[in-house]
């Protein structure tokens, strides 16, 4: 794996030239374009996932390079599943990721009249009939990938007759399903795209953008390319499903009068493991509460990522670590939280965190004594200095007290010593149980002597956190995992569904835990080490002043499964 940096500008000029990058330099250098457009044409009907940061990153990525445009489009052909909700996350998403489109945002749904003209004028050279099939007649004359297909009895009618029909299908005579207009080109094609594709269906329904104005709709085959003329898009990338649509892109662009001829490009979509890509299971995810909500820390979606801490630099470099090629693979999702790891570890500030207090109580530390220690923020950035009250009460993680330990055990056990972070070495002397016979205060005494220094004559190897009793944070922290616990939650066994592979300890909440005190202005979005336990950040939505909520990013290091 090759170590990715934190600052895109420098991933870029050191990343390899894949073969879009190739393709677009070929272009450039011949003089094909003065300036190349790219687009990103999201259908509004779901929140952008990891899978869509490829598609991002890609696009606007070629054309700020190569001083070029990215226009971001909606593919808004199907208003049944489409909503404003929609279009206003993906927009926001695309900004958090650091990229702007030239331009307003735009929306196939605008060509509608010249889609509609269009489609006349395909009736007109005879290219274009409507047809009364069924769906499943339809599918039946489709044929299959080793037979051919049939023709429509409907296909032979006359200019006129399809030019009526056509015209009545706008005026809404007709119920959805009734009829739809279809591209004459060839029920034999080995081309299944090419069997005299859909251009038009019916469909009574209201349109976020165009209202009630259309009650036809055109399909995505004779939407996109279209638009990309009309935009003037030179280079139209998409992800390999859609390589054996290209025939037809270029049939349309061919036989009508388009004001200019973009290409098509294809690379391999982004597949993870662990990891689930698919808007409609995503949403099948929050409709059915398995998650709270599409920004879920848990979800694969840019906003559940956000919201997980993970930084759009982060994102970048994973799409430039992964590369753009023409081979399907699945990429280790490990790979995804490197990169998020190697930003943090760089960029985020030190702190300490204690997930599940234990009361210690330093007997021979004075009572009311405070000293204010100083630690560094970060070991190796200067992003200054912190300041940590220490007292004599104060609180370690339970974990960090072993009254039976095991062999090689560096923390702290009964009589035994260990470092306060950044302070003193401290003894515990006697443990404080309840009538379970559960630890709930140790009383320990501190060795002066051991502030900055090692203590005399002996040894004292473990370090573990702490915050002291009073002015440390009580707070709530997240401990996110992974969503689904195996490698393809799509694979499940017989008569079982990806539901069946979400992972029960994907989100375990810890209460009343505490946080140094510094973290008391924490801000939305902040994002820290806390020392010995991972990578966490303010929660964007449930935190609030003085009262953070904090969602575990990633653990310090790749432990899954162990
Ligand atoms: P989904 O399969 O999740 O519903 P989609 O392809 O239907 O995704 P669109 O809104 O049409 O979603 O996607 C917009 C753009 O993002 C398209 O150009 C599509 O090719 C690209 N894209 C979608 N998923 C991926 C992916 N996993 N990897 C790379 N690009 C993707
Ligand atoms: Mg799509």
């Amino acid at each position: 794996m090759s170590k990715p940096t934190s600052d895109s500008s420098t991933a870029a000029k050191a990343a390899p030239a894949h073969f879009l990058r190739q393709i677009v330099q070929a272009d450039l250098d011949a003089g094909k374009q003065a300036k190349i457009v790219t687009r990103f044409p999201p259908e509004p009907n779901g929140y952008l996932h990891i899978g869509h940061a490829k598609s991002i990153c890609v696009n606007f990525g070629l054309a700020k390079e190569f001083g070029g445009d990215c226009h971001l489009r909606f593919d808004d052909t199907n208003p049944a599943k489409e909503d404003q909700e929609y279009i206003d996350a993906i927009k926001s998403d695309v900004h958090w990721l650091g990229f702007d489109w030239a331009g307003e945002v735009r929306y196939a749904s605008s060509y509608f009249d010249q889609l509609y003209a269009w489609a006349v004028n395909l009736i007109e050279q005879g290219l274009a009939y409507v047809c009364d099939l069924t769906p499943e007649q339809a599918r039946e004359y489709r044929g299959s990938l080793t037979e051919p297909g049939r023709n429509s009895p409907f296909r032979d009618r006359s200019v006129a007759e399809n030019l009526d029909l056509f015209a009545r299908m706008k005026a809404g005579e007709f119920k959805d399903g009734e009829k739809v207009l279809r591209a004459k080109i060839d029920m034999a094609s080995p081309n299944m795209n090419l069997r005299d594709p859909i251009l038009y269906r019916i469909r009574h329904a209201h349109h976020h953008q165009t209202g009630d104005a259309w009650c036809i709709y055109p399909s995505y085959d004779f939407t996109h390319g279209q638009s990309d003329a009309l935009e003037g898009v030179t280079h139209s990338i998409c992800t390999l499903e859609f390589e054996d649509h290209r025939p037809l892109y270029e049939w349309f662009l061919a036989k009508l009068p388009v004001p200019a001829q973009p290409r098509q490009y294809e690379f391999a979509r982004l597949n993870l493991n662990y990891t689930v890509t698919s808007k409609r299971k995503l949403k099948q995810l929050v409709d059915e509460a398995h998650v709270h909500g599409w920004d879920d820390p848990r979800m694969s979606t840019l906003s559940g990522y956000r919201r997980r801490g993970y930084t759009p630099a982060a994102i970048r470099n994973f799409c430039e670590m992964i590369g753009v090629t023409r081979s399907n693979g699945v990429v280790d999702v490990a790979m995804l939280e490197f990169a998020i790891r190697e930003d943090l570890d760089q960029n985020a500030p030190r702190a300490m965190c204690v997930l599940r207090p234990l009361k210690v109580v330093i007997t021979n530390y004075p009572e009311g004594q405070v000293e204010n220690l100083e630690l560094a923020r970060h070991p190796k950035q200067d992003l200054g200095v912190r300041q940590l009250p220490f007292t004599r009460e104060l609180y370690i993680d339970q974990g960090d007290y072993e009254e039976n330990p095991p062999k090689g055990y560096k923390r702290l056990e009964p009589g035994g010593e260990v470092r306060l972070r950044g302070s003193y070495v401290i003894r515990a002397d006697e443990a404080i149980k309840d009538a379970d016979g559960n630890v709930v205060e140790l009383r320990c005494s501190y060795d002066p002597d051991t502030l900055g220094k090692n203590p005399e004559g002996r040894k004292v190897k473990g370090v573990i956190h702490w915050v002291p009793a009073a002015g440390s944070v009580e707070c709530e922290v997240r401990l996110y995992d992974r969503l689904f616990r195996s490698a393809q939650p799509e694979k499940s066994e017989e008569g079982g569904s990806f539901l069946d592979n979400i992972n029960p300890e994907s989100l375990v909440v810890l209460k009343g835990c505490r946080a140094e005190p510094s973290l008391a202005q924490a801000q939305a979005e902040d994002r820290f080490q806390f020392e010995r336990e991972g990578y966490f950040c303010v929660d964007l939505k449930d935190s609030a002043p003085g009262k953070p909520v904090f969602n575990r990013t990633v653990t310090l290091r790749d432990s899954w499964g162990q």
